[in-house]
């Protein structure tokens, strides 16, 4: 049953005209199609907007939830009760000023990386086949090859949960490997300031078509996914190897629950073959994670965040703990 009320909606669609949806299948529009209906969806197509809607937001009780490209997360599939905010192609203009580049939380960075290296400036190419917004990509500090976009990030625009606008500078944002210090904050990424490395448009280009050659091989992109599901431990790393490799050397690769399949690519996806719930991941979550346990006495915590009903974000492992503490599906 939905939480929000008519008057909600009503206040928000004044507030960004046009951009208001209702019931929204998550099922249909997150990047790994998993969730049920969202109550309310609101794209803004300006800060302001966005400022606007925070500030409204402070003052009610419903759960707010700030969405990039939802590449790193899944949704209950009873749905979510509360009010997405998504940062997306709405909010997605970019700036080139000389080897400055101020770009719209919402540009998708596949992308932008690519429109940059057009442009002769480089240093992000590791970022290239990464999915999702600049917004989330600065967050998560995210980026491949152990490299993270925050070592490119000058400042970022941001509004804070009462609407209040702030430029916060690098050493404002205490990046270290797949961190920064937004991480579990309230505030919203609007913009990001890069600082980029001025380069051949040509072999710029080559070495972001290689990098994306290189994943498409490794990676199982054809089919709905959210990414590296579990985190590399450097401890287990050293004995075990990386999670695929102890998932695939436990006997897991290819186990399907439901819609929801461990990749029989590479065993650190879980891909949706068709009509996956948050219960078959979390299912497969939990299985992987306690025949790895018992077999190399290493815990695999997730990368990947599951989306509450209320709102709340937890990594996968926990919510899988919570439900069904010790499953393994190859018993009996
Ligand atoms: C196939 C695949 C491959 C991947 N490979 C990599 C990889 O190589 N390296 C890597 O680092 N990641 C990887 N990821 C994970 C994911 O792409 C990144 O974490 C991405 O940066 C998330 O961006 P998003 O816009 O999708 O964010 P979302 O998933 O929508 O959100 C992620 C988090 O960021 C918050 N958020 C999003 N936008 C904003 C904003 N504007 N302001 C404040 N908070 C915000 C959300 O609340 C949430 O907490 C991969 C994912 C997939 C599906």
């Amino acid at each position: 049953m939905p939480l929000t009320t008519p008057d909600l909606v009503a206040a928000l669609e004044e507030l960004a005209p046009g951009g208001v949806r209702t019931g929204v299948d998550m099922a249909t529009v997150s990047a790994w199609r998993i969730g049920g209906p969202a109550d309310v969806f609101v794209e803004p197509d300006t800060a302001e907007q966005v400022a606007d809607v925070l500030r409204l937001m402070s003052q009610r009780p419903e759960p707010l939830l700030v969405i990039g490209e939802t590449t790193n997360l899944f949704f209950d599939s009873r749905g979510f009760h509360g009010v997405l905010l998504r940062i997306g192609s709405k909010l997605s203009e970019v700036r080139i000023e000389g080897s400055r580049v101020y770009a719209q939380a919402g540009a998708r960075v596949p992308e932008l990386v690519r429109s940059l290296a057009d442009a002769g400036l480089g240093g992000i190419a590791h970022a290239g086949g990464v999915p999702g917004t600049i917004g989330g990509l600065v967050l998560m500090n995210g980026g491949s090859q152990r490299k993270g976009i925050g070592t490119h990030v000058r400042s970022v625009l941001v509004a804070d949960a009462d609407g209040g606008l702030q430029r916060l500078g690098a050493q404002e944002l205490g990046f270290s490997y797949r961190h920064s210090r937004l991480q579990g904050t309230d505030v919203v990424i609007l913009d990001a300031e890069l600082e980029l490395e001025p380069g051949d448009p040509e072999s710029l280009i080559a070495e972001i078509d290689e990098i994306i050659a290189s994943r498409a091989a490794k990676f199982p992109l054809d089919l709905p996914n959210g990414g590296s599901v579990f985190l590399s431990d450097p401890a287990m790393y050293e004995i075990v190897g990386p999670p695929g490799h102890a998932i695939e050397s436990v006997g897991l690769k290819g186990l399907a629950e439901g819609g929801a399949q461990i990749s029989p690519k590479h065993a650190n996806f879980i891909v949706n073959n068709g009509g996956a719930t948050d219960d078959d991941v979390l299912r497969l979550v939990a299985t992987a994670r306690n025949k790895v346990l018992a077999a190399t006495g290493f815990t695999m915590d997730c990368e990947v965040r599951h989306v509450g009903t209320d709102g709340v974000l937890r990594p996968a492992h926990v919510v899988a703990d919570e439900r069904w503490p010790s499953l393994d599906l190859t018993k009996g």
